[in-house]
């Protein structure tokens, strides 16, 4: 029986990389990784030389089994993303899930992550705090996930993409109000760059290029007064009920008042 070895690789800079990483990579039979081209870089950086075979989003059900039924025959197998630690925000979970379903040996090689690394250098507090990854792509979602982060008291950590970090910012100054964020860029690369400050201070200094991390402050969790609906006029209460649930007065009245 093999083994699987979770390895994080570096975030940016190369020289994060652990020498017990690079000795397990050495060692291993087979590396897994998203993409080859991507890996193969890494490692010829280190002299490496092994089998590569790709594991990626759109083949992890099938692949995992695969990898599973190498293990089970004695290959020792390396898993490693394009960046980062494997499993967060990218593959990995399915293939360490089956390991575990068959009594397979896991071990994990720890190393950079982009949400610790920005979390641990942002100045909000860390003792409690949640990794949201990526907020959905299409508005209703994103909304609707930020709507229900937004009264969590604890530290919040989201990943972006540079063509969408603007349009992030706004939502969560709308939804989560104007707190206070360290937004990281680049880390551990030559244009690394922290903003910290208010939302409406920071979201106008921010350059659209390269990868981000948001460190979001908590909310204060508020206990929303209730209200005697029937003491308001129908005005009034659309109003109360479309600013609790952050919808427009106008989507409200039509939703509730409109002939179908
Ligand atoms: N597994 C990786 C990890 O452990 O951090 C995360 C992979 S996820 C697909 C890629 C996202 O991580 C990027 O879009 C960005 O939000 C964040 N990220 C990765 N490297 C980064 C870096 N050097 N600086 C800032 N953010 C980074």
């Amino acid at each position: 029986m093999g083994t699987l070895f979770i390895i994080a690789t570096p975030i940016g800079n190369l020289g994060d990389i652990s020498s017990r990483a690079i000795e397990t990579l050495r060692q291993a039979d087979t590396i897994a990784c998203e993409d080859t081209r991507h890996t193969i870089k890494l490692l010829n950086h280190f002299g490496i030389h092994k089998p590569l075979t790709s594991y990626h989003e759109f083949n992890e059900e099938e692949k995992a089994a695969e990898l599973v039924r190498k293990i089970e025959t004695g290959t020792n197998v390396a898993l490693v993303s394009d960046a980062g630690t494997p499993g967060v925000s990218d593959p990995g979970y399915r293939l360490v899930r089956l390991c575990r379903q068959r009594a397979i040996t896991v071990v994990a090689i720890p190393g950079a992550s982009a949400a610790v690394t920005a979390l641990s250098a942002s100045g909000l507090p860390s003792n409690e705090f949640m990794f949201v990854g990526f907020l959905p792509s299409k508005k209703s979602a994103r909304h609707g996930k930020l709507n229900a982060l937004k009264n969590l008291p604890c530290t919040m950590v989201f990943y972006e993409a540079p063509h969408r970090i603007s349009q992030t910012l706004e939502d969560l100054q709308q939804i989560l109000g104007d707190r206070e964020v360290c937004i990281a860029r680049e880390l551990t690369k030559i244009h690394e760059e922290y903003l910290f400050g208010k939302l409406s201070d920071v979201k106008g200094q921010v350059k659209p290029l390269g990868e981000f991390v948001i460190v979001a402050a908590g909310g204060v969790e508020q206990v929303e007064e209730s209200v005697d609906l029937s003491a308001l006029s129908r005005k009034e209460a659309i109003k109360v009920i479309a600013e609790r649930l952050h919808v427009s007065r106008n989507d409200l009245y039509d939703l509730l008042f409109k002939k179908e």
